[in-house]
């Protein structure tokens, strides 16, 4: 069994299939039922204002975690779910609230106001003898999901959730990657997970530099230098939506070609950034196509073509039985 060169149309049918397999998936994500209950359950959750928001994020970035969902500990109860115990709380600002007793006056003002407001507010209902008011703020505790235990039907799938790309990456596309990358100009600097804020990697194209995290599994890692590198090769200016796409997209297909399948973080990662919305890969699929194909051309002609019996050759025979498990020599077709 050798291993041959796709011909161009091949390549090029191969990158048209990988495209509109994301797309398929990215609708489906969105479209499904799993979707729905997770939509449903998330709907329960109080939405708190941009102040508290801020606030939240702020107590997270000082003890180094992230905020999912966050709840009181008498909502969580009541979804089955309990904070553990010894779990600290973060704050938030809530109104403080009384019941007042309307005046008679109060009540008139309030019928009048119901007559040309036809009960569009029923912080005014003419009907009630009493209302609440707001005495001031007080500071209430919320837990985050993740200090919560219960059942896992408590707990809906997000379909969005991306999972950890595992499995090795043979040693010539690491070096191809980094190369391809060095070559455009940029450094590349392996840092820990906090200097990213628990991102995979970033690009900082006014500096010239890349930096991923130190903790990944070696296809991870590389599917990450890939991502950069196509944040590079498409000249994106700033991380928003259509540079995600196109980014994850480009990486995921060049990856694919390259023998490592990033499925199960790629279509969550792409349906999280377009919020399910595949006009947003449809305008981009000219840029991923070319963006594609120029990337595997050039890392294609930095891995030494491969002419041993790939049974016999011990560097990629290691390589395959790891990270895919069964042989599939066409995707292997360097
Ligand atoms: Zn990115």
């Amino acid at each position: 069994m050798a291993i041959t060169r796709l011909s161009s149309e091949e390549r090029q049918q191969r990158i048209d299939e990988a495209l509109s397999e994301i797309n398929d998936a990215v609708a489906n994500i969105t479209t499904s039922d799993e979707w729905r209950n997770y939509l449903d359950w998330q709907a329960k959750f109080h939405r708190y204002s941009a102040g508290n928001c801020f606030w939240l994020m702020s107590q997270a970035e000082k003890r180094n975690t992230e905020l999912d969902l966050v709840a009181g500990y008498r909502t969580w109860q009541s979804m089955g779910r309990q904070v553990r115990k010894g779990e600290i709380g973060f704050k938030v600002l809530a109104p403080l609230t009384y019941r007042h007793e309307k005046t008679e006056l109060e009540k008139e003002n309030d019928r009048t106001y119901a007559g040309w407001q036809k009960g569009t507010d029923g912080s005014a209902d003419p009907d009630k003898d009493t209302e609440i008011r707001i005495r001031g703020m007080k500071i209430e505790h919320v837990f985050d999901v993740s200090q919560t235990d219960g059942p896992p039907e408590t707990l809906p799938h997000n379909p969005l959730a991306v999972k950890p790309i595992t499995g090795e990456c043979p040693a010539k596309v690491r070096q191809a990657l980094e190369e391809e990358i060095m070559a455009r100009g940029y450094t590349i600097e392996v840092v820990s997970a906090d200097t990213l804020n628990n991102a995979l990697g970033n690009t900082q194209a006014n500096i010239h530099l890349v930096r991923i995290r130190d903790d990944l599994s070696p296809a991870a890692s590389a599917k990450t230098l890939t991502h950069e590198l196509a944040h590079i090769a498409l000249e994106h200016a700033r991380s928003d939506p259509q540079s995600e796409c196109e980014a994850e997209s480009t990486a995921y297909i060049v990856m694919k070609h390259l023998g490592i399948d990033t499925e199960e973080y790629s279509f969550g990662y792409i349906a999280g950034w377009t919020e399910g919305n595949t006009q947003v890969i449809q305008r981009s699929t000219k840029t991923i196509q070319l963006g594609s194909k120029e990337l595997i051309d050039r890392l294609n002609a930095r891995i030494t073509p491969v002419t041993a019996d790939p049974l016999t050759s011990p560097s990629l025979h290691r390589d395959r039985q790891v990270s895919l498990g069964t042989p599939a020599p066409q995707r292997l077709a360097l």
